[in-house]
């Protein structure tokens, strides 16, 4: 597994513990660790009925740190989105085109929407004006201003790819 705090890829040690009342159980487990790379906790619940597993800490998700080179205001829009994106995917697109919006308005495209900015990048001529997270996956930046399943998620891996 990829830790979600240092996206390195550790060996899980989970330590478990049964969740319950009054010695009923809940049906919930809970697993904790520490990551072997950067020592910080992961914690998550099980449950039993569904198989599911929740990542409960850190919240978010493991996309790992902004680098420090991204400006202030696109790397709280990001991290904002990707915080939200379990809960609510309209969130976190409407933060990913806001990211986006602010990368291609700092790089020159000041077109009022974010299809019109996309347009006029895939339409630059100059490769050294135009973004090349844009040129690696054009196939992502299609979804225009629209929120389909999956497309906040890939507003957000384009936009600090
Ligand atoms: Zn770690």
């Amino acid at each position: 597994m990829k830790c979600p705090h240092c996206t390195v890829a550790v060996h899980s040690a989970w330590s478990s513990t049964a969740l319950g009342l009054g010695g009923k159980h809940s049906g919930w487990v809970g697993h904790v660790m520490a990551c072997p790379n950067c020592k910080k906790h992961i914690v998550l619940l099980e449950n039993l009925a569904t198989n599911e597993r929740r990542v409960v800490y850190p919240q978010g998700s493991n996309r790992g740190p902004v680098p420090p080179d991204v400006p202030k205001e696109i790397a709280a829009d990001y991290n904002e989105a990707a915080l939200v994106i379990a809960h609510s995917a309209k969130a976190s697109a409407a933060l990913s085109r806001r990211c986006l919006q602010t990368i291609f308005r700092e790089a020159g495209y000041l077109q009022k929407d974010l299809a019109k900015q996309i347009d006029a990048v895939l339409a630059e001529t100059d490769t050294t004006k135009a973004l090349p997270c844009v040129y690696r996956k054009p196939n992502l930046v299609h979804n225009g201003d629209e929120v389909r399943p999956g497309s906040s998620a890939n507003l957000l891996n384009l936009s600090l790819s």
